[in-house]
Parts: C-alpha cells; sequence; structure tokens
C-alpha cells in the first residue's frame, strides 16, 4: 500500500506544533502494517540543506510564477519528496512568517503549489511511484481533491484529510481564484467559497473521500459551533463520515528509560526525584512544599494561558511552583515574564527548546494543558509517559486521554491525570487546589504517578485505524 502524505511541517526537519510530530512519526508507526509512506514537504530552507544527493521526480515548469522540481531522497528516516521551489520557499523567517512575525503574504500560494504538485504526482502515469492513497493534514494540503480532479477526472487515488486545527482555514480573497488555478465554478456555498472568501480548508472538506481529526472528542466538538468555527455545518453535513484517530507520541524518542536528554534515566517514578532536583538547580526554583507544574506550549489564547496568569496566584501561596516554556503572543510572553520578575516561585523561558522540554517533563509533578479548545494534544501525552501528572481542560483529545481523578477512579485505581470543566480561570484554581491537596497523599499520588506511566500513548492502535482507512479507501476507490 503506497500512501503519500502532503504536510507543510514534519520532524525531525521542521517544526512548529503537535503537526510535524505527527507527520514525522505515521510514516514509522505504519510500516509495520505494510504501509509505505511518502511524505512531502515544501523545500524550505533547512529541508533543501539536509538532501545530499536527491533524484528528481518530477518537473512543473511554471509552479505558480517559477519552475518547481519534486526531489526524493531518503534521509533523517523518511521517505522524503521535497518541493524544490526557491521564489517560493527559500526564505529567512519561519515558516509561514516573515522575520518580524508577519505571516508571508503569498502563503495561499505557496501552500498551493503544494497541493498542485501532490495531485500531479497522483495523476501521473507511467514508471514513477504513484500513491494509491492521499493523506492530507490540514488547510495548507486541502486543494490536492481539487487539483488533482482538473488534472485527472478519472480515476485517481483516493483522499484521506485529517484536520489538526480547525483554527487554521486558509482562507484569501475571492479575488485570488485565478492566482491559485481554482475553477470558477467551485466557488458556491457548496465548494470552496466561505462567506464571500476561499477557503482551502473547505474544498479540501467538500472534496476529499474522507475526513478526519485527531481525537473521538473533537471529531464530536467539530460539528458544535462552540468549536467548528464556522464549518461546523460542513462538518456536521459529513456526518459519520468525520473519524477521530487519537494521535500518539514516538515512545522511543520519549521514552524516560531511555531519554538522553535528561539529568538521570528512569524506569519507575523514584527516579524523578533526581530529574526534579536537576531542573530546579537549573531554572533556579527553590524547594517547595507543593507540585512543580510545568507548561510548554504555543503561547496563544486557544492555550488558555490567561486562565493560567489568573489562577495561578492562589496555587502559588499555597506552595506550588510553575516553570513554563514557550512563545508567541507578545502580551503573554510580557504577562509570564512579569508573573516571574515578581515571584520566585515561578520560571519562564521565552522561546522554543526541544531538549529543555524534555527536562522539563521528566522534572515536572505535574503537566498542565488548560486549553479552551486542544483536537489532540500531545504534551499531556508526553507527561504521562515520564510520570508527570497531567492537569487538563475537559476537551477534545484531553478528554480521551486523561483519566479524571475522581473518587471513582481513585478507588478503582485507574485516575491517571486531573481534568477540569468548566474551561475557566475558577475551573483551573479548584484544579490545581485538588492537585495540591493529592500531592500531599503520597499514596494516591503514586498511584496516579504509576498509572499515568503505564497508560497507553503510542502509535499502536490508531497506527491500525490509519491503516484500515488507507484499505477502505482503496477498495471504493
Ligand atoms: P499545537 O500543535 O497546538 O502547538 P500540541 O500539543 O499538539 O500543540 O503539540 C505541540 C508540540 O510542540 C509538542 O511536541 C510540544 O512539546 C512542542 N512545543 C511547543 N512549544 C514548545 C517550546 N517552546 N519548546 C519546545 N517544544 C515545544
Amino acid at each position: 500500500m503506497r500512501v503519500l502524505s502532503v504536510t507543510s511541517e514534519c520532524v525531525p526537519l521542521v517544526k512548529t506544533g503537535g503537526l510535524a510530530d505527527v507527520a514525522g512519526a505515521l510514516p514509522g508507526a505504519l510500516a509495520a502494517e505494510g504501509v509505505e509512506i511518502r511524505t512531502l514537504l515544501p523545500g524550505y530552507r533547512q529541508v533543501t540543506e539536509r538532501l545530499s544527493a536527491p533524484s528528481e521526480v518530477l518537473v512543473e515548469w511554471d509552479l505558480f510564477g517559477a519552475e518547481g522540481r519534486l526531489l526524493f531522497e531518503r534521509t533523517d528516516g523518511l521517505d522524503l519528496l521535497v518541493l524544490d521551489a526557491p521564489h517560493l520557499y527559500d526564505r529567512p523567517g519561519s515558516i509561514y512568517a516573515d522575520p518580524s512575525g508577519r505571516d508571508w503574504p503569498d502563503n495561499a500560494v505557496r501552500f498551493a503549489a503544494l497541493c498542485w504538485m501532490a495531485a500531479r504526482l497522483a495523476a501521473e502515469d507511467g514508471d514513477a511511484w504513484r500513491p494509491q492513497v492521499l493523506h492530507l493534514h490540514d488547510w495548507q494540503a486541502a486543494l490536492t481533491p481539487v487539483y488533482l480532479s482538473q488534472m485527472a477526472p478519472g480515476t485517481r487515488p483516493a483522499s484521506l484529510l485529517t484536520i489538526h486545527n480547525i483554527a487554521f482555514q486558509g482562507l484569501v480573497p475571492a479575488t485570488q481564484l485565478g492566482a491559485l488555478r481554482l475553477p470558477p465554478e467551485g466557488f458556491t456555498p457548496a465548494g470552496y467559497e466561505y462567506y464571500g472568501q476561499i477557503s482551502a480548508l473547505k474544498a479540501g472538506l467538500v472534496t476529499a473521500d474522507r475526513v478526519s481529526t485527531v481525537s473521538p472528542t473533537y471529531a464530536r466538538e467539530l460539528a458544535t459551533a462552540d468549536f467548528g468555527m464556522g464549518l461546523e455545518g460542513v462538518l456536521a453535513a459529513r456526518g459519520s463520515d468525520v473519524l477521530g484517530i487519537l494521535n500518539g507520541i514516538d515512545t522511543a524518542l520519549w521514552d524516560p528509560a531511555r531519554d538522553p536528554k535528561i539529568a538521570g534515566r528512569y524506569k519507575t517514578i523514584r527516579g524523578k526525584a533526581k530529574n526534579k532536583k536537576a531542573l530546579r538547580d537549573e531554572l533556579g526554583l527553590p524547594e517547595a512544599d507543593g507540585p512543580l507544574c510545568v507548561l510548554i506550549s504555543r503561547l496563544t489564547q486557544q492555550k488558555g494561558l490567561d486562565l493560567l496568569l489568573e489562577a495561578v496566584p492562589s496555587f502559588l501561596e499555597e506552595g506550588g511552583q510553575l516553570a513554563l516554556l514557550g512563545s508567541g503572543a507578545p502580551e503573554f510572553e510580557v504577562a509570564f515574564k512579569e508573573l516571574s520578575a515578581g515571584s520566585s516561585q515561578v520560571s519562564v523561558t521565552i522561546g522554543y527548546d526541544e531538549a529543555l522540554s524534555h527536562r522539563m517533563i521528566a522534572g515536572g509533578d505535574a503537566i498542565l494543558v488548560p486549553s479552551r479548545f486542544e483536537p489532540c494534544g500531545l504534551t499531556q501525552l508526553m507527561g504521562l509517559r515520564y510520570g508527570t501528572v497531567p492537569v487538563v481542560a475537559l476537551t477534545g483529545g484531553l478528554a480521551d486521554t486523561v483519566i479524571d481523578a475522581n473518587p471513582a477512579a481513585l478507588k478503582a485505581g485507574v485516575a491517571t491525570g486531573l481534568q477540569f470543566h468548566p474551561v475557566t480561570a475558577g475551573g483551573l484554581a479548584q484544579a490545581l487546589d485538588r492537585l495540591n491537596r493529592l500531592f500531599r497523599n503520597p499514596d494516591d499520588w503514586a498511584t496516579i504517578q504509576r498509572n499515568a506511566m503505564a497508560a497507553p500513548v503510542g502509535w499502536q492502535s490508531s497506527a491500525s485505524e490509519y491503516a484500515m482507512i488507507y484499505r477502505e479507501l482503496v477498495v471504493s476507490a
């Protein structure tokens, strides 16, 4: 079974968020299911730099303004197809934004080009490696089925579109229809028109053969006005077509028993103490009676950081500590810097630091994920794996991956973390209070930590689910 995974980011080459983790883990996870995945990525600087002797697969003379070449190389454990198009991708700054943090004005075209080449590869006759299934990730890959039906109206590979976060939809003015090479007849409410604009994500939602998202709860939430971000009607119309398949984490990369990035490797919760001490030393945090909470995140409204700013003072007063690592909205960066300046119990690191994130997860007692919405969430899974108790909002994938330490779960000995609802500052404050009390009850606390470490967080069962959908898609194509 040949699958082309089309994505704008992929670990270990380029990452801004969880999409990269998932795109990077799927090929390995699915190999055992007999699925051969090739990953198509834009040729950003940091990607083309990694290629040593790629072979040329396809050339497009006019790929939205200049030549684009599809290159293939096996590198970093991936079968990688790189779209080499310097006019679109060879730029300073981040993959989505210029050095000052503003989105590149031609992002719609940059990712339309990615979709165009995915479609070309899928439509190709002859000896080229041709996918049987297209696995499209987020709006950046979502125009692929539209182009494919233009290029190859008859038989063509089936497509699965996975929504990693519906907050990002790839909206552009209708005047760009021609620039994006989109047929005007598709610009209707049943097609890619969205309140007068073009929506790349909607194009994929209405044309992909199947749609999935990254947790069963988020799949249900997406069909509601509170979470669908204006696309709830489109999602609801697809009904049971929208599948929820939980993300996993790479349990070889995230393994407290073998992690080279942490202070002391451990197989049981007793081993956490050394890491906690090392983390406190590194971050300049003093000894304290209460739990040390860590948080690793993009600093955006989605992640509920304003709720934390409101809830955290009483937690600190009760002996708790907070270590935060993240970057994002300037107002949150400033607010957390101020919080740490005003309290010796708070450490704030602004930036992106993979190795520090490992040390924080190994050294923390608890990991916070107070998101307003969370398609799946990965840091709570990392927390579970390291016996670092997740404290999460009851939403999306957070609802599906943590077992709340309520009295019944404690009595049954199955709790793995704490969940709070409503997702408000008050709800979070209560959860932090509950955390404090559980932490001071050594038996309950040790049980939760042990359960957390034993929770299944790998890809095994989800990989089988993806493999099953791929097979269904091939049979029905
Ligand atoms: P999202 O994709 O919405 O950003 P996820 O929880 O799905 O959220 O995935 C975020 C990923 O990015 C996780 O692997 C997390 O550890 C990582 N991450 C986020 N911010 C940082 C940071 N500042 N430093 C290191 N890793 C980070």
